[in-house]
């Protein structure tokens, strides 16, 4: 009876039996908490079908990508990671904090301009092509504002992008929810497989995000909220003392609520595509606002973890990557003036708590004083809040 149901649906649906027995996969892997192992090739397969749907009357996804791409371009959105070559120029630049990449470098004209290329310490984002962050006769021949087009879906491919993107931020939410399940049970437990998985829809979503009609749907669907089977109130402690329910959350928060969980391998793929879809103004806003949740549980955390289990390799460098994601992202939170972003996010008041909150975790134990031995001080996790602060006011004040 249900073979004839699904044979019925592919007819009607042109949807494959393949693919809808995938879907109600899926469906019933997001119920089930706990151990599930992933198949990477039927994931990979997928993706694949997923992408052929979104293809339309283009040859293959990579043309489709291509297309629009040369249907409409705003500024560069390249994002480097760290020990990338960059360029700054003190003619070009308007603040300290600006940089372009080599390619927009090279397609500039900066000759007898005060410029350095430089490594970069912990990556960064192009700003050529935004006149918040660079002067317009610096910017390269392909991002001039003469240049500059808003890039769209076309009319009949919205419907099946809006789904492929949104099903691709669905599966990264579960995975990742998955491994950040597991690690809290078990902070050293292998997840491997896990993170292979996630690591294909963070792939896939980096490559969507580097055409801007696609990243500007993205940057909307990944704020709006889904059903999911998990407890996640930013107030919950632990999931496990929970109950598992069916609640909504959206992909933006299942990502910074699980972030200072997830390995190192995670950490900088998800860092990039956020940083990818930072170039959208309104997330931009959007993201600050759900960063600042979450920002004191992953500090706090990382100070609290340390006291608990001490100095443990892997956890260091997982606490590391996570140290350099907010370094990453803290830059180009503060890279334009929006004195009202700060005030509204009450940014001074919370960095200044959190800051506080770590002292308290390394004072001596029933005094008032802070143990200058304690791991968490030697880890300089206190630097953290002290670094945004500092950050925030050298741009501003
Ligand atoms: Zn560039
Ligand atoms: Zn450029
Ligand atoms: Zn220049």
């Amino acid at each position: 009876m249900l073979y004839l149901g699904l044979a019925c649906l592919e007819y009607e649906a042109k949807f494959s039996i393949s693919r809808i027995v995938h879907l109600l996969a899926v469906e019933v892997m997001s119920r089930v908490p706990g151990n599930v192992t992933p198949c990477l090739e039927f994931l990979e397969k997928e993706i694949l079908e997923r992408e052929r749907m979104m293809c339309g009357d283009f040859r293959d996804f990579q043309d489709l990508l291509d297309n629009l791409k040369s249907s409409g371009h705003s500024q560069c959105t390249t994002v480097w990671t760290k020990d990338s070559v960059a360029y700054r120029c003190r003619t070009c630049q308007v603040n300290d904090a600006s940089a372009i990449c080599e390619r927009c470098y090279h397609q500039g004209d900066h000759q007898w301009h005060d410029f350095v290329m430089y490594n970069s310490d912990s990556g960064g984002c192009c700003d050529c092509g935004d006149k918040d962050a660079w002067k317009e006769e610096g910017f390269c021949t392909t991002h001039r504002l003469s240049n500059q087009k808003k890039g769209h879906v076309p009319f009949h491919l919205f419907v099946p992008a809006r789904e492929t993107v949104c099903w691709a931020l669905r599966m990264l939410s579960i995975w990742v929810h998955k491994i950040w399940e597991e690690r809290i049970k078990d902070p050293k437990a292998s997840v491997e497989d896990k993170i292979q998985a996630a690591k294909l829809y963070i792939d896939w979503l980096q490559k969507v995000c580097s055409v801007d009609a696609l990243r500007n749907l993205l940057s909307v669907f990944v704020t709006r909220k889904f059903i999911f089977d998990i407890s996640f109130d930013v107030d919950t402690v632990s999931p496990l003392t929970k109950s598992v329910q069916r609640v909504a959350n959206s992909p933006l928060k299942i990502l910074l609520k699980t972030i200072q969980s997830m390995p190192e391998a995670l950490t900088e793929g998800e860092t990039t595509l956020f940083l990818q879809m930072l170039y959208n103004g309104w997330f931009k806003r959007e993201f600050t606002q759900e960063l600042m949740l979450h920002y004191s549980d992953m500090v706090i955390d990382v100070a609290q973890k340390i006291h608990d289990y001490g100095h443990h390799a892997d956890f260091i460098r997982d606490c590391k990557a996570l140290d350099s994601t907010l370094d990453r992202v803290m830059v180009q939170l503060f890279n334009v003036p929006k004195i009202a972003l700060i005030e509204e996010q009450h940014l001074l008041e919370n960095f200044i708590s959190v800051f506080k909150r770590v002292l308290e975790i390394c004072l001596v134990r029933g005094t008032a004083t802070v143990d200058v031995k304690h791991e968490a001080i030697r880890q300089k996790v206190y630097l953290r809040p002290q670094g945004d602060l500092r950050l925030m006011s050298l741009i501003h004040m």
